[in-house]
């Protein structure tokens, strides 16, 4: 039975699978990781066709399965533990980037997405199973609601493409929302490169503190009328507003100032 405090909802719909692993495309020429196999939906069709596939698990008895599994377990490498704290670097190897994907236990896919953004230069892409209003942040154009400092910080690290949405009845037990799969490319070449990423998501968390305020209120402590005049950016402006690139703007010019 399904464990509620590990996020576990397991894939079940056969075309769902089909085509979240046909997103994922698994090949050799890349290291495979799946975060949170659970009962092995994705697991077996992208097993498959490769030679090998590295899972993270954090439930105990569901690694035990996969390690005695008849037709799996000559295939995976298994690590039971949190991925939230996972080394993803340990799984780097020379002219091999990682393809990370996993339908994720929704409770703590922020932040295992913030985690995987720290080995970003090492990942080629990531297909992730979300709450459709995660990837509808993911996704954001400014200027709308769903736009915000999740928006900002996933499109500094990646381009990142809808995919699919995937309603309840494909899990068991089925979540209580709509669920969608995304993919996440980190970009090779960074387009608008910031000197230092904390100082990035910080001015976002002040920026968007206050939804129906102002720039000029919310980055009070940090950029005055001047400043905004000299980045060319309208304090005026509420924080959705503003582009990704006007937010690595303000962020490079407080680490210049200091
Ligand atoms: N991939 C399976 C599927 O699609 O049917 C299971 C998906 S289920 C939504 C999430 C899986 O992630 C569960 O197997 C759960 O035990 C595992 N999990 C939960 N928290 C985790 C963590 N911190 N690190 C690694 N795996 C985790």
């Amino acid at each position: 039975t399904a464990r509620k405090r590990f996020g576990q909802n397991f894939l079940t719909d056969g075309n769902i699978i089909n085509r979240i692993v046909g997103a994922i495309a698994p090949d050799n020429d890349h290291v495979m990781v799946e975060i949170g196999p659970g009962l092995a939906a994705l697991t077996e069709p992208v097993a498959q066709s490769i030679d090998n596939l590295t899972v993270i698990e954090l439930d105990r008895d569901l690694a035990e399965r996969l390690k005695v599994h008849p037709t799996l377990k000559n295939k995976l490498t298994i690590h039971q533990g949190d991925a939230l704290k996972f080394d993803f670097s340990q799984l780097v190897v020379p002219d091999r980037k990682l393809k990370v994907f996993g339908n994720l236990p929704y409770n703590i896919s922020t932040p295992l997405m913030f985690h995987l953004f720290e080995f970003a230069e090492h990942i080629e892409n990531m297909h992730f199973m979300l709450q459709k209003e995660v990837v509808l942040r993911l996704s954001a154009s400014p200027g709308t609601k769903a736009y915000g400092k999740l928006t900002v910080m996933a499109q500094y690290y990646c381009q990142v493409v809808p995919v699919l949405e995937v309603p309840p009845g494909c899990f068991t037990p089925p979540p209580k929302v709509d669920s969608a799969v995304v993919r996440l490319v980190p970009y090779a070449v960074k387009p608008w490169p910031c000197k230092d990423v904390e100082l990035l998501r910080t001015v976002c968390n002040t920026a968007f503190n206050m939804r129906r305020k102002t720039l000029r209120n919310n980055l009070k402590p940090m950029l005055s009328d001047a400043d905004f005049e000299l980045l060319g950016i309208d304090p005026g402006l509420r924080p959705e507003d503003i582009s990704v690139q006007q937010y690595v703007a303000m962020a490079n010019y407080l680490f210049d100032k200091r």
